[in-house]
């Protein structure tokens, strides 16, 4: 019989894709640039041999797969794509189906469909997460494209999906760029999940001096509790383990540079592009950068000085690392509050309808932002998917004022000690500014009207927009 889906690209995703695709009954064709890596790949395959075909040419390749073809598409995101797509083009058939699984920018995707509609091909820009464990064992996966070319692959992709007690993680999200949008966003909560638990590790290195194991040990309670968490999981995992060289905590040695591949920032540019604010994330993506240029932190370190603030002190421990526990919460609603309303508005401004509790639900499991967290914001938006934010449905706004004080103890302890906490304190200058009725932007106005006679409307509703400035400036 013929295999019921291809993919190309034997990499570290696309070779645990498709192990996880032969893994579950499905017969899958396996193409990739470098012909030894589909061999290697091939011999490796032990058992599931038997549902692989390899193959050395595209066109042997596409020969193997059942009409309509659906081709994963597994490989280095950018250039290479389009370079593949290209190679491939001249074999497939009509209504055959290329899948983008990589981290495209959504912008390519919605190129990439654009460039294909008349062609009698169609398009899948399809969002992995899970990393290579997700890939082998259940990604969550989010598609985007046209709801018939979904139907062809839906059997094959849940069979493949990360499960949250049964329910599979993965669903069709839109048309053209919806999935890969949706997978931009979730890399940017991740790295403002990221961010925030390093921020408060920070605080207990530097603030209250605990030792990488014993910072283990919270974060090992905490992930009993309300955070529960895979990236609290492995953050615990990660401060306990030892370097096998010197057998000194192993996040003691490693540098404080941490790199970034470019969803985090697109998440920002196409926040900043549609006016939401999301400013964890950015907070986040500022901190890599900053992160970055350590010889030029070591060098403003000599010349500054660390801030003069004497030792950092709380009152009370027990009760200091709670607050920590609910400030690291709150912080986050924050930061999904924030990934959800961007998702809300490129919805609206790309036509998208994106199913808000749907995103959340496939989120649930085998992603890297996996959580309980996530089956409450599923909850919170089934009941109302139309919310203006997350955080005035009535469970988190709850959650709001039940951890807010305590994230408000924390950046204060952490800015009075002289420790960093950018995402933490956007956190809550997103609260404090979201929920504050009367804001301060009428100054603003009033500025802008005074230098270049913007205008302003009025809180009474009169007809008079300038203000009496002089030099001809009133209305
Ligand atoms: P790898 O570096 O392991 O593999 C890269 C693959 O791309 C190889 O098969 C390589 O083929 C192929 N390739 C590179 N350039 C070209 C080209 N011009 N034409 C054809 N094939 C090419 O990458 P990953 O598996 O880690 O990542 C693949 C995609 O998945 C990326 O978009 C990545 O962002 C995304 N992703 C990765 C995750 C991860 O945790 N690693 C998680 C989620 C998504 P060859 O053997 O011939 O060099």
């Amino acid at each position: 019989a013929q295999a019921e889906i291809g993919l190309i690209g034997l990499g570290v995703m696309g070779s645990n894709l498709a192990l996880n695709i032969a893994e579950k009954g499905n017969k899958i064709a396996v193409f990739n640039r470098t012909v030894d890596a589909t061999r290697k790949f091939y011999a490796e395959a032990g058992e599931l041999q038997s549902q692989i075909v390899p193959c050395e040419t595209i066109e042997e390749f596409v020969a193997a797969i059942r009409p309509p073809r659906p081709i994963i598409i597994m490989i280095k995101a950018g250039e290479p794509v389009d370079q593949q797509m290209e190679l491939l083009k001249p074999y497939l058939e009509n209504n055959d189906i290329m899948i983008d699984a990589g981290n495209a920018n959504f912008r390519d995707t919605m190129r990439r469909f654009d460039n294909l509609k008349d062609s009698g091909l169609t398009f899948i820009g399809m969002g992995v997460s899970g990393g290579e464990e997700g890939a082998r064992h259940g990604p969550s996966i989010m598609v985007g494209g046209k709801e018939e070319s979904w139907k062809r692959v839906e059997k094959v992709l849940t069979s493949i999906a990360a499960k949250y007690n049964e329910d599979p993680c993965v669903a069709w999200l839109g048309e053209n760029g919806a999935g890969h949008f949706v997978k931009t966003i979730h890399n940017g909560i991740e790295y403002a999940d990221m961010q925030m638990i390093a921020e408060i590790y920070g605080i207990l290195r530097d603030g209250l001096k605990m030792s990488a194991t014993e910072i283990g040990e919270v974060f090992g309670t905490w992930n009993k509790g309300r955070l529960n968490s895979y990236l609290i999981e492995i953050t615990e995992k990660v401060l306990k383990a030892a370097d096998p060289i010197t057998g000194k905590p192993i996040v003691d040695l490693i540098l404080d540079k941490a790199g970034q591949k470019g969803t985090g920032k697109w998440s920002v540019i196409e926040a900043q592009n549609m006016g939401i604010p999301a400013t964890a994330i950015e907070a986040a993506v500022a901190a890599r950068s900053i992160s970055s240029v350590k010889s030029e932190r070591e060098a403003a370190e000599k010349v500054l000085g660390l801030p003069a603030v004497g030792e950092f002190k709380v009152a009370d421990k027990a009760a200091f690392l709670k607050d920590l526990e609910s400030a690291l919460l709150a912080a986050k609603i924050g930061a999904y509050a924030q990934g959800f309303a961007v998702m809300a508005q490129a919805s609206r401004e790309f036509n998208w309808n994106l199913p808000m509790p749907t995103i959340a639900r496939i989120w649930r499991a085998g992603c890297i932002i996996r959580s309980v967290f996530l089956d409450e914001i599923t909850t919170a938006f089934t009941k109302d998917p139309n919310v203006a934010n997350l955080i005035v449905t009535p469970a988190f706004a709850d959650m709001v004022k039940e951890t807010d004080g305590a994230l408000r103890r924390v950046v204060s302890a952490a800015a009075l000690g002289g420790l960093p906490v950018p995402a933490l304190a956007s956190a809550l200058g997103y609260f404090d500014s979201y929920r504050r009725g009367r804001g301060t932007a009428n100054v603003i106005q009033a500025q802008r009207d005074f230098f270049g006679a913007h205008g302003f409307d009025r809180v009474d509703g009169a007809d008079a927009h300038h203000g009496p400035w002089g030099s001809g400036l009133n209305a």
